[in-house]
């Protein structure tokens, strides 16, 4: 599986949210980590796309799987 991010993935602005990266098994891939959902079982692993909005789910921007994918150009992988 080849991981590389969606170009408008945000890791920037400050959500109710941690970022984390998948370690061990992913390193490269940064995500959010929900500190406060509004209901028990809410989706706590999420990704913030300023195109698609938010993802329920890690590996959907990174995979190209959305409508709003458009990889970071391989340079910008790291
Ligand atoms: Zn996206």
């Amino acid at each position: 599986m080849k991981l590389i991010p969606c170009k408008h993935l945000d890791y920037e602005q400050h959500y109710d949210a941690e970022l984390r990266t998948a370690e061990p098994d992913f390193p490269q891939v940064k995500y959010w980590h929900r500190t406060n959902v509004p209901y028990e079982g809410a989706v706590r692993n999420v990704q913030f796309c300023k195109k698609y909005g938010r993802v329920d789910g890690i590996f959907q921007c990174y995979t190209g799987e959305l409508d709003c994918y458009e990889p970071v150009a391989e340079e910008e992988e790291k």
